[in-house]
Order: C-alpha cells, then sequence, then structure tokens
C-alpha cells in the first residue's frame, strides 16, 4: 500500500510513441520536443486525462509549439546567480528556498525550474548537507521553503531526515513545503506520511493545483489527509492559455479548493522559459480574469496575482486599478462592479 506511488512512478511514460494513439498524433515529431525537455506521464496522471487536448493532456504531453521560443534563457529569474550554497535560492529577506529534489511525478510542459527537471537526477544529500549548513550559518532567516522539483518524490525516511534537520536549527520559526504530489500523483500522500509531517508545526503546504479536473476523490483525498494532520494549506495556479484561462474555471477550481480546506494562495503568470510562451496569457487579460474573479468568490478564496520580476528582481502582485483618483480630502475609489466612491483620505 504504502509503496503504490513508487510503483506508479516506475510505470511513467517517458516517449510520446509509448501514449494511447488516441493522445497523440505524430510522435516521432516530438523527438525534439522531448529532446529539450522531457516527457513524463505517470498513470495516475495518464488516468485522469479524458482525451487529446483537454486540460491535463494539455499541461503534461509535449507539443510541436514548445520550439517556438527555444533560445530563451533557462532561468530568466536568475535563481542561480541567488544561490549564495548549494540547493539554495535566497532572494528574499528571513526566508530562503531549499531545493531537496530535481525530480517530479509528472514533467509539467510550462515548468519554470526545468533546467534542474529535466535532468531528473538525484540531489545529493552532501548538497543537501552545505545548504543546512548555510541556513544554519545565517540567524536572520526565519523559514524554509522546500521546493524542488518536487520535495515528495523524496522518501519518507530522506524527507522527514530534512525536515528533523531543518527543525533542529534554533532561528527557523516556520517551515513550507512546495508540492504538486496531490494533484499528479496523491498516492504519495500516505496516511503514514501525513502523519509525520504533522510533527513539524508550524508546517505549510502550498499545492499546485490548475484545473478543477485535478480535483478527483483522489486528490481532494490526499488533501483530508495533510488538513486532518492540522496542516495548513495553500494553493499555487499557474495562468495557463486555453487550460485555466476564464473565470469560471478559476472560479470553480479555488472555490473547490477552499472548501476541500486548501487556501488559494498565488496565481502566476507563466515565467519566459523556453517552451513556454504559447502557454502565456497577456497581462492585461490575466488583470480582468482576477477582476471578474473579485467580489463573486468568496475573499478567502481568492489569490494574489503575481509576476515574478526578470533577473532576480522576485514577485510582485498584481491589481487592477481601483484607486481612480488621490484628491485631498477624498480619494476616489472603484468597487468590484466598477462604481465609483468617496472615501476620505485620511
Ligand atoms: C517565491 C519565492 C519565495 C516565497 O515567496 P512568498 O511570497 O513568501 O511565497 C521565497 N524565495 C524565493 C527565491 C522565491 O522564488
Ligand atoms: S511539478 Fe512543479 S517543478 Fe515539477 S515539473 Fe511541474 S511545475 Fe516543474
Amino acid at each position: 500500500m504504502s509503496d503504490d506511488w513508487r510503483k506508479l512512478l516506475s510505470r511513467s511514460i517517458l516517449h510520446p510513441g509509448d501514449l494511447p494513439t488516441t493522445l497523440i498524433s505524430d510522435a516521432d515529431r516530438l523527438a525534439g520536443v522531448i529532446g529539450a525537455f522531457p516527457m513524463k506521464v505517470n498513470p495516475y496522471v495518464l488516468s485522469v486525462i479524458q482525451g487529446a487536448g483537454d486540460p491535463i493532456a494539455r499541461q503534461v504531453l509535449p507539443h510541436p509549439d514548445e520550439l517556438a521560443d527555444a533560445d530563451r534563457s533557462l532561468d530568466p529569474l536568475a535563481e542561480e546567480c541567488q544561490s549564495p550554497a548549494p540547493q539554495v535560492i535566497h532572494r528574499y529577506p528571513h526566508r530562503v528556498v531549499l531545493l531537496v529534489s530535481d525530480q517530479c511525478a509528472v514533467h509539467c510542459r510550462f515548468c519554470m525550474r526545468k533546467r534542474r527537471v529535466a535532468g531528473g537526477g538525484q540531489v545529493s544529500s552532501e548538497a543537501v548537507h552545505q545548504g543546512l549548513q548555510y541556513i544554519r550559518e545565517r540567524s536572520d532567516i526565519n523559514e524554509v521553503i522546500l521546493s524542488g522539483g518536487d520535495p515528495l518524490m523524496l522518501g519518507d525516511r530522506s524527507l522527514i531526515a530534512i525536515l528533523k534537520a531543518v527543525r533542529a536549527i534554533a532561528h527557523i520559526r516556520v517551515l513550507r513545503i512546495h508540492t504538486r504530489m496531490p494533484s499528479v500523483l496523491p498516492q504519495r500522500v500516505t496516511p503514514s506520511l501525513a502523519g509525520q509531517l504533522a510533527a513539524f508545526q508550524p508546517l505549510y503546504i502550498n499545492i499546485h493545483f490548475n484545473h478543477p479536473a485535478e480535483l478527483t476523490p483522489a486528490a481532494i483525498s490526499a488533501c483530508r489527509r495533510l488538513a486532518d494532520a492540522g496542516i495548513a494549506l495553500g494553493s499555487q495556479t499557474v495562468l495557463l492559455k486555453g487550460i485555466n484561462d476564464t473565470p469560471e474555471v478559476l472560479h470553480r477550481l479555488l472555490d473547490t479548493l477552499l472548501a476541500n480546506r486548501v487556501r488559494p494562495y498565488y496565481i502566476h503568470q507563466v515565467d519566459p522559459v523556453p517552451g513556454t510562451s504559447h502557454f502565456r496569457v497577456p497581462l492585461n487579460e490575466g488583470l480582468r480574469i482576477m477582476n471578474a474573479l473579485r467580489g463573486k468568490l468568496s475573499g478567502l478564496a481568492m489569490p494574489h496575482f503575481m509576476v515574478d520580476l526578470p533577473g532576480g528582481g522576485g514577485k510582485t502582485a498584481l491589481l487592477p486599478e481601483c484607486v481612480e483618483e488621490r484628491g485631498h480630502p477624498q480619494w476616489r475609489i472603484r468597487n468590484w462592479q466598477g462604481e465609483l466612491f468617496k472615501y476620505p483620505c485620511h
């Protein structure tokens, strides 16, 4: 039972020619595409795909459009320049990302860390130890975000050992894990894993979900196991053209996440890595969608719309302009329906 996820992973499809013929017509044409970024589709994700071109298929099946922007930088956010120690990205005060795995249960075609995920090698425990040592020596850091790849690709023992090492650092208060497992291999979230994670509070888990079709009974159960273990869950969503770029689809996704105790956190603009141009939604359109969600969606389910600025500028939230005029003594401010109101400026 507890090893089911490993068996599923070992049966992942890596060659387009091994996919059902209904899903891919011209596998030979995709050699260049998977040469640039390998394909990986595990049997669980395959079972969620309803047909070619559906919202799950488009996220994980290679497509010739990926070759249109092959000359882009693989690291537009300059993460490697902001890496003061192996596996560490230190961009903001007080918190760091610790990359504990370069592997994932599926390869998302729009992945912003494909430079690491593509290799799919093991991160050496020596490199993780060096990253931990950096965190130990910097008493101004108080939050560690385990990311990758997917941290839950590690076995329970390795993952728990890393969490213990981080928890043993006195100046670290908050732990965070960024994972896509509940949506792409929910079998990974075993009751035993959830129980072991419960020992590391305060622990927050942010889960990558892009479309309501990912919220299968299995995915919902995985979230429930984590929430029942007392872990606060958030979601991160990538805004993807033709997949979730309508208020209706996002409303269904975010509303269902909230109802399953996952609090929507961020919606990300696709980062400009190679192979992603065809997924990018114009910023104006993104703001229009966010505006259409505001008011109709519970405030609890309303994420921030984030762009990660190039060259390591960091993430920033884009907001629709609601301040129409900064007058004195009154400002003119728009509500979610576009109506103007006067509001005293102090
Ligand atoms: C996104 C990110 C974080 C976390 O940012 P939050 O806004 O706190 O979620 C931390 N470090 C790096 C390098 C990041 O890219
Ligand atoms: S799960 Fe995340 S890190 Fe892994 S391929 Fe998808 S987007 Fe990239």
